[in-house]
């Protein structure tokens, strides 16, 4: 079946496994998408996984915010403890009797020791070099009796000294380890947890996972993890170490370089289909030229064969230009809500969306191709609709708002008020009759009415504006003259 990889009977299952330390950010999301898309074009399994064992620095706030990333990016998970109908993910914290039974085995093999080592004791080896095995040399009468003590202690691997371990990377090809580097490292920590690398290399086994698809940053940790494969007798997984992702200045992408969050974007009104569509391109490419993907395009066009391995620059212009090719492809009833939640999550009080849909849906139409985000309704000035009064910015009040144009403006309110219909058609006509009749140009009109009805200088389509703002506010907007204050 589809579900099996070609060669073997390993069916095939990808884990995004994310530490909840911080917020969803752009490399994570990236290597989530991957494992994602891989799982879904082979109809393999995807599974989450929180690598929660850094009890200090793990919180239950950014397990929800990553799993909220998730979501909003449109990546759903095929397996996990049941939480009322919905599969919760796996949290390693709950798995502990397994890292316990692994570890005892590695025990009985000699293959790990209990280590007695203080942070004290630690560090004046640390002086010395790296670990250099001390409590494994321990006599095994001196080391019995430490355990009958009760002695805290950690468990370490012993690793092997000689020779080197293999990497066959999916993207970086036969990557060779010299063993003597690798000390013998911690696979149970004193507190009870197990470490990163035994419980990724135990919990990787344990869920049959078959390709571990990752970023690089791991990549250093990785000849541990082949070290641990071959001494619990496990089959070792396809790896797959995704190149990093820089900023600008090619440096690591970091918060430095501004927004990295999912958070963040989708509070900048980026889409989540164009945060997939630009994620999936920082390091993969169908042809090289390629840009724009719908999710079901990429699920049918990924590979891991098309990743390279070459670091990818992070850049939020290209991102924002993506996620308007989508936006542009909304129907208008996904772009009118998108609006309503946009602005009311950026403060604006609104009423209840059947109460403005229709409103909102004029506004978004009288935008038109100017909105190219849910963002973009504000900065092109949706809210003033929704109030008495705009915001008035100081400056365009100062050069379009002179008594002049005020006695103008209010004239303008005189022959409006007894307009037969409220038209952008008939607007525009007796807005230009009337500036003939004072012997103004009719942009001597046009410019005031803008900065009194909008607060701005700048707005779509006038007189389409005043249509939806209808007669009733517009009057008043020119007659109370509320931006003199
Ligand atoms: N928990 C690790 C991290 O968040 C990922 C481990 C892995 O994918 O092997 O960086």
């Amino acid at each position: 079946s589809a579900n099996t990889n070609p060669g073997t009977s390993m069916s095939i299952r990808l884990r995004f496994a994310p530490s909840p330390t911080g917020f969803l950010h752009v490399g994570g999301a990236r290597t989530a998408l991957y494992n994602w898309l891989y799982a879904r074009k082979t109809g393999g399994k995807f599974i989450l996984r929180i690598e929660d064992t850094d009890a200090e620095r793990s919180s239950a706030d950014m397990v929800t915010a990553i799993l909220d990333g998730l979501r909003w990016l449109g990546l759903d998970w095929d397996e996990g403890p049941d939480k009322g109908g919905e599969y919760g993910p796996y949290f390693q914290s709950e798995r502990r009797e397994l890292y316990q039974t692994e570890a005892e085995r590695l025990l009985a093999d000699d293959r790990a020791y209990p280590c007695f080592c203080n942070e004290a004791e630690l560090e004046k080896h640390r002086d010395e070099s790296a670990y250099n095995g001390h409590c494994g040399r321990l006599a095994p009468g001196e080391r019995q009796a430490f355990l009958e003590e009760g002695r805290p202690h950690a468990l370490r691997f012993r690793a092997p000294k000689e020779g080197e371990t293999l990497l066959y990377d999916q993207i970086r090809g036969k990557m060779e380890f010299q063993n003597e580097l690798f000390e013998d490292f911690v696979i149970i920590k004193s507190d009870g947890l197990p470490s990163y690398n035994f419980a990724v290399v135990v919990d990787d086994h344990a869920m049959e996972i078959s390709h571990v698809v990752r970023g690089d940053d791991h990549i250093s940790n990785t000849p541990r993890h082949l070290m641990l494969y071959e001494a619990l007798g496990y089959r070792i997984p396809k790896f797959a170490h995704l190149p990093m992702i820089l900023g600008e200045d090619k440096s690591r992408l970091s918060k430095r370089h501004g927004a990295t969050s999912l958070g963040d974007f989708a509070g900048q009104g980026i889409l989540p289909e164009g945060m997939m569509n630009y994620l999936a391109l920082l390091g993969w490419s169908l042809d090289g030229k390629t840009e724009f993907f719908s999710a079901k395009k990429l699920v049918d066009a990924f590979s891991l064969k098309r990743v390279g391995s070459n670091p990818s620059v992070f850049d939020p212009e290209k991102l924002a230009w993506l996620s308007g090719e989508h936006f542009k492809r909304l129907d208008p009833k996904a772009k009118v809500e998108g609006c309503y939640e946009h602005l009311l999550s950026s403060g604006l009080e609104l009423p209840p969306l059947e109460k403005v849909r229709e409103r909102l849906a004029r506004i978004v139409k009288l935008f038109g191709n100017r909105l190219k985000s849910y963002a973009d309704a504000l900065d092109l000035g949706a809210s003033h609709f929704f109030a008495e009064f705009p915001d008035y910015d100081s400056e365009a009040v100062e050069e379009h708002l002179s008594s002049d144009s005020e006695a103008r403006l209010l004239a303008l309110a005189g022959s409006w008020e007894n307009l037969g219909e409220f038209s952008s058609s008939e607007l525009e006509a007796s807005l230009r009759s009337l500036a003939e009749s004072m012997g103004l140009g009719a942009a001597d009109l046009i410019h005031p009415l803008r900065v009194a009805l909008t607060g701005r200088r700048r707005s779509p389509d006038l007189f389409g504006l005043c249509e939806i703002l209808g007669q009733e506010i517009v009057i008043a907007r020119l007659r109370k003259q509320a931006w003199r204050k």
